[in-house]
């Protein structure tokens, strides 16, 4: 459940509140839909929850649209996905032709709320051809893209940038990522909503049932990933990584994740990482369901280490969430986790499961280090990662997108 803007005031300042405010002046009553394709699983969803609460507590007239999928249709957007993260995936005509009919079902009940939109933001690939199915839109159209598209396959992106042209403006979380496009780019790292079951401050006797519930020993270090079973997140990495660790200390591993409704993979991955764990008891592979937050939340507390070895990321909400939690987090060299991991500062990025090791080696080596580190982590993310920044950045581009700014890439 999120909270009302005034509820953060204790974490941020009354300085922060009032510039929220301000902004939100400018833009009341305008009518902003975002759309993305799932309602939870993943971090647009967990982004969203806040984001809307937030844009309706500043007086923006707000609404969340979800489209529907078939079972083809997400088959088809993963491999967009995949694709766009660097992936060489084949897509057929009738594989363009699914995912132009599933847009053009949900643009029929949607177009009323999207043409009438000051402002639509669209998430990901999965909704990106609405554009062209809402010919007549009276407001400015923002593609939001939250993958790693640094380095794309190209014939996924020539294909989905036939629709990312059309938009006004584009957002993505780092500038690595920024595309030739005809519209101004902004660039907006994701946050966290601290407030949120996810990442609120939890009891200690909360935090242990959570032990006891999955058999932890509270006597050995703990090592954690929490993360959709997808294979750009490296799972089977991480137990490798932490097989190299076993070797000279007896660390528990957890595994932790879910499935999101638009991502049909996670279950053929999940069996993978299966038998990687190959029935090792200090291996916790758990199946969480989608409102686990406050599990998730205690195990990131639990971790003496947290582990997200993604070999491709966005951003990373994972990271932030533990960074949060004053955890040192060992972060695949990728994408935005090179934004929140800084090496012996807020934790390490490795390129191997070997080089994993080596850094989880380390900090259990120099166990002092680890609430050191976690100290500076979580003051990192106080300053650059919590959702008012977010907020405001997206209030400003609002503006600036309003008002036909045409410079090419913006950082706000
Ligand atoms: N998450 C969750 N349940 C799970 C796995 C992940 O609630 O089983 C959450 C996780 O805590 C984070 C988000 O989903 O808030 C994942 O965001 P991230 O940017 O790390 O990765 P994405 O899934 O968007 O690629």
């Amino acid at each position: 459940m999120s909270q009302p803007l005034g509820a953060y005031e204790g974490v941020v300042g009354g300085a922060v509140m009032r510039q929220l405010r301000n902004l939100g002046d400018k833009l009341k009553g305008l009518r902003v839909v975002h759309v993305n394709s799932t309602r939870e699983g993943g971090g647009v969803a967990e982004i969203l929850d806040w984001m809307i609460t937030l844009m309706r507590d500043v007086g923006l007239d707000t609404a969340w649209e979800v489209i529907h999928g078939t079972t083809p249709f997400f088959e088809v957007t993963k491999s967009f996905h995949n694709g766009l993260q660097g992936k060489a995936v084949y897509l057929s005509q009738k594989d363009w032709r699914t995912y132009w009919d599933v847009n053009q079902e949900n643009a029929e009940r949607l177009r009323p709320i999207l043409e009438d939109a000051h402002l639509v933001f669209i998430h990901d690939p999965q909704p990106a051809a609405l554009i062209e199915l809402c010919p007549n839109r009276k407001g400015k159209w923002i593609w939001r893209a939250h993958i790693d598209i640094s380095r794309p396959y190209h014939p996924v992106w020539r294909g989905l940038r036939a629709y990312a042209e059309k938009y006004d403006a584009s957002i993505f979380s780092m500038a690595e990522f920024a595309q030739p496009l005809p519209h101004p780019q902004f660039l907006v790292p994701p946050s966290i909503d601290p407030l949120s079951d996810k990442n609120v401050d939890l009891t200690p006797a909360e935090i242990e049932s959570v032990r006891g519930e999955y058999g932890l020993d509270p006597d050995r270090p703990l090592l954690v990933q929490i993360s959709r079973f997808d294979r750009f997140k490296d799972p089977v990495g991480v137990i490798q990584a932490y097989r190299e660790v076993r070797k000279v200390s007896p660390v528990q591993l957890v595994l932790a994740g879910g499935g999101a409704t638009d991502d049909p993979e996670g279950k053929q991955i999940f069996e993978e990482v299966l038998e990687a764990a190959d029935k090792d008891p200090d291996i916790h592979v758990l199946l969480l369901p989608p409102n686990a937050h406050r599990t998730i939340n205690a195990l990131q507390r639990l971790a003496d280490i947290v582990i997200q070895k993604s070999t491709k990321e966005g951003f990373g909400l994972t990271v932030t969430e533990a960074l949060w939690k004053g955890k040192p987090v060992i972060g695949g060299d990728t994408g935005g986790i090179r934004l929140q991991v800084i090496n012996y500062y807020t934790g390490f990025l490795v390129n191997t499961p070997e080089g994993a090791a080596h850094r989880i080696r380390w900090l259990l080596h120099h166990r002092d280090r680890i609430p050191e580190m976690g100290k500076v982590a979580r003051d990192y993310v106080r300053e650059y990662y919590l959702l008012t920044r977010h907020l405001r950045e997206y209030l400003t581009l609002m503006l600036s997108v309003l008002s036909g700014v045409q410079h090419r890439v913006i950082q706000v």
